[in-house]
């Protein structure tokens, strides 16, 4: 049977490769925090989610315990999506502000996001083990989004595990690429790597990231996604 991103996304969801992050993540769909005690959590691994014809994949790190664990989408009822989406959207890539609920109405326009672990992890640190456990699910959708052109990875973190699934694709990279924000990468074949922090409250808080400096990044990816459209 051919692969698709709907196949994935149901592999995903049900996946039990790492048990730590299945128990967490569970644990905390039991528990829930006060403020979300009359919800149902999600408390599965969350899939990708976007446009099937995407030019932009943005790759995230992790579902966070009451936000992608609780809703089921990622970047969809935390800080970070509200940072992340209000910017997407103010670049056209989404179709609103914010993203709350998987029912809420969100679209993603030539834009596709993933994260490199699909599990909630405790203290949003997934161990280098489960990221590459996880690392099958990024490169059949990295097969599957076949008109990429842009690629944003948001933190350090993220750009590892992006540019390891790539290597062991036997796509030819250089040994070191520079991970700074608002740095950019030529990956091949049209394809070009933008570099940005995190959306975490981390640094959207203490103003390390600030949304003037994060649609700067946007506003190159778009510049190489219309190049990209002429050439
Ligand atoms: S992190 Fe990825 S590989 Fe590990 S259980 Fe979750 S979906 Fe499966």
């Amino acid at each position: 049977m051919a692969d698709s991103l709907a196949r994935v996304s149901r592999e995903v969801v049900d996946c039990e490769r790492c048990p730590r992050l299945r128990h967490w993540c569970r644990e905390v769909a039991r528990t829930k925090v006060k403020r979300f005690q009359d919800q149902d959590y999600w408390g599965r691994p969350v899939p990708g989610f976007g446009d099937p014809r995407a030019r932009l994949l943005v790759v995230g790190l992790a579902p966070a315990a009451h936000g992608g664990n609780r809703t089921g989408r990622v970047f969809t009822g935390d800080r970070s999506g509200d940072f992340l989406f209000a910017a997407l959207h103010r670049a056209g890539f989404a179709n609103r502000p914010e993203s709350v609920a998987r029912d809420d109405g969100q679209g993603l326009r030539d834009c596709y996001i993933t994260p490199v672990a699909r599990c909630a992890p405790p203290a949003n640190k997934p161990t280098p083990a489960e990221i590459a456990r996880c690392r099958e699910y990024l490169e059949r959708e990295w097969t599957l989004l076949k008109r990429v052109r842009a690629v944003l990875v948001l933190g350090r973190i993220a750009m590892d595990g992006f540019l390891a699934m790539l290597r062991e694709t036997d796509r030819p990279l250089p040994r070191h690429l520079e991970f700074a924000h608002g740095t950019t990468h030529d990956l091949g074949g049209g394809i070009r790597l933008f570099c940005s922090y995190h959306v975490s409250q981390q640094n959207t808080f203490t103003g390390r990231l600030t949304p003037r400096s994060f649609d700067a990044v946007l506003a190159k990816v778009e510049r190489h996604l219309s190049r990209a459209d002429s050439g």
